[in-house]
């Protein structure tokens, strides 16, 4: 039986995309070769990188606005110290709304100097900040679109004076948005996209090229977009399955279509988690992610029934992270709404019984 995955990532991809992704591995389009072992310059290659990147800008509406987008490698993670090295050059601003803003924040102050323009540490991160001011003096506002660990969402963004960098790991291709009010949206591939090992950048070519320090190559967004994204070996089969992922969401009709559902499952999730005694929802209601719903079982007793329940009915990864406990069930693109359908179904009865 296939499992009803809800991992927080590296989570589901579609069926079909594994399956093609798959057969490439052994032979690349009847090339007689496996798509890992062809040059990555080899045309094969090359137009499956240009696809990608032209595939990111056309789902994202920002194809002739100014934009590159770039597969990259180091996860998010490099990002939180790339993007300072590219743009720092005297303050930035930060939105710190959980652990992933944190790192941002500390990799950030490796280098200079960093302002925290709201937090909410005070409640375990439990909301978003609002009606915070953004410096117009300063290089850079970055803030983390979804919040994968406490299951909190920005649904809206500031209208900001200074280039806005966003985090998008966990919420990249879920919803529509403007896109062009962003200077920088980086992601790891590993939630939306495809497997772990390549990061997406999505970055306006007008906000580089403004610091003053030297940039080493490999973290330099010029040299990548200068070079194609293929400044060095590119992570080929990370970008081939992001890419089939695209396609598919495209496939679907876009952002739109995937928005609509992802909207159908969460709530369904939420109804359950407001609906139902034994639960209670982590995050503060307005603020509450569409992609990954943190909950805590109020009964502690209930724990095993309700684990073993889950065991049986073949829903795994709904642990929560340790810093917030309980449960995390994590919705992405690729998540059938059956899915939500077994793991409320086993809410549900676990009342039934209690
Ligand atoms: N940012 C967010 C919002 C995340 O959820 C994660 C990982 O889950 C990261 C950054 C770190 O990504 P990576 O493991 O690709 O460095």
């Amino acid at each position: 039986m296939k499992k009803h995955n809800f991992s927080a990532g590296p989570s589901i991809l579609p069926q079909e995309v594994l399956l093609k992704a798959s057969e490439a591995v052994i032979d690349y389009n009847n090339t007689g070769l496996s798509l890992i072992e062809i040059s990555h310059r080899s045309k094969d290659f090359v137009d499956i990188m240009e696809k990608a990147r032209a595939l990111v800008l056309e789902l994202l509406g920002l194809e002739g606005k100014g934009y590159k987008a770039l597969f990259l490698q180091g996860g998010a993670s490099t990002q939180f110290l790339m993007v300072a090295m590219n743009l720092l050059e005297k303050r930035a601003g930060y939105l710190n709304t959980g652990a992933w803003s944190e790192k941002a924040i500390k990799e950030a102050q490796m280098l200079d100097d960093i302002y925290q323009v709201a937090s909410s540490k005070d409640a375990n991160f439990n909301y978003i900040p609002k009606g915070y001011t953004i410096p117009e003096d300063y290089d850079y506002f970055h803030c983390t679109s979804n919040n994968t660990i406490v299951g909190t969402q920005l649904k809206s963004f500031p209208n900001s004076p200074i280039p806005m960098v966003c985090d998008m790991s966990s919420d990249i291709f879920s919803r529509q948005l403007d896109f062009s009010q962003f200077g920088i949206i980086y992601a790891g591939a590993q939630k939306n996209m495809g497997p772990a090992g390549t990061t997406l950048v999505v970055v306006k070519e007008d906000i580089l090229g403004k610091v003053s320090r030297k940039i080493p190559s490999i973290m330099d967004y010029k040299k990548h977009i200068g070079s194609g994204s293929m400044l060095n070996t590119p992570p080929v089969f990370a970008v081939y399955t992001s890419m089939l992922t695209l396609e598919w969401l495209k496939g679907l009709g876009g952002i739109a279509a995937v928005e609509e559902e992802n909207e159908k499952k969460a709530r369904l999730m939420y109804s359950e988690i407001d609906l139902n005694p034994l639960f209670k929802g982590f995050a503060a209601k307005e603020d509450r992610s569409y992609m990954n719903a943190t909950f805590t079982l109020e009964n502690e007793n209930l724990k095993e029934t309700f684990e073993s329940m889950l065991k049986e009915a073949g829903i795994s990864g709904v642990n929560g992270h340790r810093s917030v406990g309980g449960y995390r069930a994590s919705m992405y693109n690729a998540l059938p709404i059956d899915s939500v359908k077994a793991l409320v179904e086993v809410m549900s009865e676990l009342e039934s019984k209690a």
